[in-house]
């Protein structure tokens, strides 16, 4: 099968010949239609995270349909496979539903092959069936920028005014998500990106700016898409007393030090850490409902390089997704 390899981080990745992987016990052999781009894919290829396998086929936004095995899907029928692969599912965060945080989760694309390649395997129970209202390209970014982005708005709680940073894959859609729970937005970009303030407005932000500006009014809350940790004592600069800053990425530069006088009023700053199967079981069941629209540029598999290039450039507008 045709695959995009990382042999090690910081080089390019190489299209190689494969042979087609088989599904052991509990798993499923998908052939993947499409896979979605994301940041920590280009976290990986920096080698920002530390733990790969390797040579490695990345992604971990897969939409493809089940070709053998398993047993809770049927041959044929459509499933997206995240970025959590495998938990233990009997440490203490397994079995207080916080499965996301147990110490030996092994993650699609990065300790395990994942959809930049025509097939994937992947544990079944981890897998999950995608409503037939989305494509393939369309369904992908739902998979990692969605799920993620959903759960780092349940993070912020009921907040009625949510600042968004960085107006990407996430970003999009967590503010179509945000407006159907009539919360208010407000989109921040890097400074003078006018068509990145341009598409925030456009899906519902009544506020765009660039990330080193204030809103007009305090925040109840913001996440940060941007792996950028400067950003923290700005977002937390533009929020209300007992207002959280969210952070959803998965690694991000050193965050300055700021006067305790920003974090004080009862203020917070957290992490958000990969995604339960609860989660995506109640995002994948709200993105039809809002509807959540996707917004996509398409790339063939070989051009994933490309894909990777925009991605850092920011040129990307929502998400890049990959399709075989
Ligand atoms: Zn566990
Ligand atoms: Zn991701």
């Amino acid at each position: 099968m045709r695959a995009m390899v990382l042999d090690a981080p910081g080089t390019r990745l190489r299209l190689a010949d494969l042979p087609v992987p088989e599904a052991g016990a509990g798993q499923v052999l998908i052939a993947v239609a499409a896979c979605a781009v994301c940041r920590t894919d280009l976290h990986v290829v920096d080698g920002e995270l530390l733990d790969p396998k390797l040579p490695l086929v990345l992604g971990h936004q897969i939409v493809g349909r089940v070709v053998e095995g398993g047993g809770r899907f049927e041959s044929g029928e459509r499933v997206g496979i995240p970025w959590l692969g495998w938990t233990d599912g009997d440490c203490r965060y397994c079995l207080s539903g916080r499965e996301n945080l147990c110490d030996r989760a092994r993650f699609t694309g990065y300790q395990f092959d994942g959809g930049y390649a025509e097939y994937a395997v992947a544990d079944e129970r981890f897998c999950f069936p995608l409503s037939e209202t989305y494509s393939d390209v369309q369904g992908a970014p739902l998979l990692c920028a969605g799920l993620i982005g959903y759960r780092s708005l349940r993070l912020a709680g009921d907040a009625e005014r949510l600042g968004l940073y960085g107006f990407g894959a996430s970003g999009h859609i967590v503010a179509q998500v945000a407006r159907h729970e009539g919360r208010r937005v407000f989109g921040f970009t890097r400074p003078g990106d006018e068509e990145g303030q341009r598409f925030a407005r456009s899906l519902g932000a009544e506020w765009a700016g660039g990330s080193d500006e204030l809103p007009p009014e305090e925040l109840d809350a913001a996440i940060i898409f941007a792996p950028v940790g400067v950003l923290v004592p700005l977002a937390l600069s533009a929020l209300a007393k007992g207002g959280v800053v969210v952070c959803a990425g998965i690694h991000m530069s050193d965050i300055p030090s700021f006067p305790y006088e920003l974090l004080w009023g009862e203020r917070a700053v957290r992490s958000v850490a990969n995604l339960t199967r609860l989660d995506g079981d109640e995002f994948l069941r709200l993105a039809p409902e809002v509807p959540v629209n996707t917004e996509t540029e398409v790339f063939p598999l070989e051009e994933a390089n490309e894909a990777l290039g925009r991605l850092r450039a920011g040129e990307i507008r929502g998400s890049a997704v990959l399709t075989l």
